[in-house]
């Protein structure tokens, strides 16, 4: 599938820190042979890319569309169809496929969402298996 993240408060915190499990559960879904995408609502975050060192990982990163969302895909040049989005605001979510993620739990390191997205992704996939799609 094509995975799309947004970024803020969905894999970075309010104060750019990465929230745990990012590295770990990009490298389980690519190796279940995932492409994973970024997208923001502020344009291309290739500076969370390079901070985070995520590039091994991140197939391409695009502006998100906020409105007229599957009818902007092409004017922002997202030449793959979003086959799951994880986004903290639900909007994205009702547009696509995908599963709304906590803000960042703190202290940072009690924050289980990115395991959580994992196995929702899973059971997302068990159910599209099951019914042949
Ligand atoms: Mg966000």
């Amino acid at each position: 599938m094509n995975i799309f993240f947004d970024v803020d408060y969905t894999l970075i915190t309010w104060d750019v820190k990465l929230r745990p499990g990012v590295h770990e559960v990009f490298t389980k879904l690519r190796e279940q042979g995932h492409t994973i995408y970024l997208w923001s609502g502020v344009g291309p975050r290739w500076e969370v890319v390079r901070r985070f060192e995520l590039h091994e990982h991140v197939a391409n990163c695009y502006w998100k569309p906020l409105y007229n969302h599957h009818a902007r895909l092409d004017e922002l040049g997202i030449e793959v169809m979003p086959d799951f989005v994880v986004d903290d605001h639900l909007e994205i979510v009702e547009a696509f496929p995908g599963t709304q993620i906590k803000e960042p739990a703190m202290p940072l390191d009690t924050d289980t969402e990115m395991w959580r997205v994992y196995d929702t992704i899973q059971a997302f996939l068990a159910t599209r298996t099951l019914s042949g799609a």
